[in-house]
């Protein structure tokens, strides 16, 4: 039988969720489409994101920087010498591997064979990993000797020595293509957030502490991307940057972690699917002083990371700034002459010239879909035994909140009546709202059933008052009313049109 994480990605194609990037030339790996059900679902997943950490609070601001940022900001950042992964090429036929993904993917006693050979104990992954990249010359013969396998031959691979692969996407700004005319795209939204810290706090007069709110899209040139949209190359990004008091960020960052579960939560992911982790410092990003990773449990993949939430100290702001030797920075920073501004805020007691920390809840978007879908994909086995597959999504993420359905396309009246429901409905402001005349009314429930529509509202004969289809009797009960059928429970009701937007407005609160 099909893993529950192949079933997703086939619904996610039928019903139009997800498609492979430039499908049509073959697919481009790491590139995906959002379909019509899909744009609605992540816009959703979006502005729930939004309204939890911009409108319901008054402490933050939003922003939209752009994608493409100057090379400086990525040098002083740390990326060009830092953002990049592990890299090996098998000699026999130039795959080219991300050198944790391939030692992990092995077999068990590969893994151990690899472990010993570089001196680390197997089950401590991380280190083993480690070692390898410190001494790349033995990792080659380690490989060899391990009888590491190509994933994509399958067989032992003849392998090169580790080396360090650059994720950022680089291109060419302007008509003339020489040294100095490269940016690079965002591979984090983040940096456009510290670049704009100074004009936010003058345009607004925040004073500490206080948040930046950005969505937006980044790019990772990822080695190996896979496993559907955990890991793509173009990537969206639900950030905050909440700037503090040194002295007050650790409790901020569990005021953070707090928060971010909480919604997670609010977006049907049940906390016992998500697992903290407290990331060691050895595995610490160039930033961090403290990150926690919150972990989701993936259909086939098990726990991996669905958001960071790091404390990057006064890393950024102090790498991003003028006149560094005079701001006491804690953190370890390179020099900086090329920034033309002081990135500093006054301290709200002292009034002095202040560089805050900066706590940083970092989600991707694509993998809170992907979990999202996830928890929301029920098989039921109903009592006539036949199976229905429902998305119990979350009625504020559904990418359709009411279908309004008439029972005869043919028929004038019923149509605009069913027209006009449906005008009414969109008019609540709720979301999407479809008119539906595809015909079989059954069917019509099945996909939205599928697709995760919480109310299927249909107009029959009964609601103008004419009588069942099959010459039956109307019952004068019914006229004016329409049937509301319930995703999850199947039941159906009859409502007064004249009271179905509040019923619909209370049923979505
Ligand atoms: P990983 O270790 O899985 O590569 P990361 O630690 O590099 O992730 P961060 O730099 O902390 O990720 O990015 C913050 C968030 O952005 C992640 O928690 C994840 O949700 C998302 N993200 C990062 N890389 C990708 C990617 N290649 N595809 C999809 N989402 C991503």
């Amino acid at each position: 039988p099909a893993s529950l994480m192949e079933e997703l990605v086939s619904l996610c194609k039928r019903r139009g969720f997800i498609f492979q990037g430039s499908e049509i030339y073959g697919g481009l790996q790491g590139f995906y489409d959002y379909g019509p059900l899909g744009v609605e679902l992540k816009n959703n997943i979006k502005a729930a994101w939004w309204r939890a950490n911009v409108y319901e609070r008054d402490d933050m601001e939003g922003l939209d920087s752009s994608i493409i940022m100057h090379r400086m900001v990525l040098r002083h950042s740390g990326h060009e010498a830092t953002f990049s992964d592990p890299m090996v090429d098998n000699k026999k036929n130039n795959k080219r591997y991300r050198l944790d993904h391939l030692v992990k993917d092995q077999k068990a006693d590969v893994i151990e064979k690899v472990a010993a050979g570089i001196g680390e104990d197997a089950s401590n992954f991380p280190a083993v990993v480690a070692a390898l990249i410190k001494q790349p010359a033995k990792a080659s013969e380690v490989l060899k000797a391990a009888g590491v396998r190509d994933a994509f031959s399958g067989e032992v691979g003849d392998w090169t020595e580790p080396k360090p692969f650059n994720m950022m996407f680089k291109t060419t700004i302007g008509p003339v293509a020489d040294e100095e005319s490269y940016g690079y795209l965002r591979p984090e939204t983040a940096q456009g957030i510290f670049t704009n810290f100074k004009n936010v706090v003058d345009s607004t007069s925040r004073r500490l502490p206080f948040g930046i709110a950005q969505i937006g899209k980044a790019f990772r040139n990822e080695i190996t991307p896979r496993n559907f949209i955990f890991r793509v190359r173009e990537l969206e990004q639900m950030e905050i940057e909440f700037f503090c008091v040194p002295g007050t960020d650790e409790d901020w960052h569990q005021h953070w972690l707090d928060k971010r579960l909480a919604w997670w939560e609010a977006q049907g992911i049940p906390r016992s699917k998500i697992e903290i982790l407290d990331v060691p410092p050895e595995d610490l990003a160039h930033y961090s002083k403290r990150t926690y990773d919150l972990m989701y449990d993936y259909p086939t993949l098990g726990f991996e990371e669905i958001e960071g939430i790091a404390n990057r100290s006064d890393y950024d702001l102090g790498s991003h700034t003028k006149n560094q030797s005079e701001l006491n920075l804690v953190a370890k920073v390179s020099e900086n002459n090329d920034s033309i501004a002081k990135l500093t805020i006054p301290h709200p007691e002292t009034n002095k010239p202040l560089v805050p920390f900066v706590i940083e809840p970092s989600a991707g978007v694509d993998r809170a879909l992907l979990a999202v879908l996830s928890e929301a994909f029920t098989k039921e086995t109903l009592e006539n035994g036949s199976e229905r597959i429902v998305l119990k999504l979350k009625p504020h993420l559904a990418p359709i909140k009411v279908a309004v359905i008439p029972l005869a396309r043919n028929r004038e009246e019923i149509t605009t009546v069913a027209k006009a429901i449906k005008a009414e409905l969109q008019g609540l402001g709720l979301g999407r709202v479809l008119y539906e005349d595809s015909g079989n009314i059954g069917k019509a429930y099945r996909r939205h059933d599928e697709v995760g529509t919480p109310y299927c509202v249909t107009v029959d004969f009964d609601t103008l008052g004419l009588g069942g289809g099959e010459g039956k009797e109307s019952d004068p009960a019914l006229k004016d009313t329409v049937t509301v059928r319930d995703r999850d429970t199947l039941a159906q009701e009859r409502v007064k049109i004249s009271e179905l937007s509040g019923w619909i407005r209370e049923k979505l609160r």
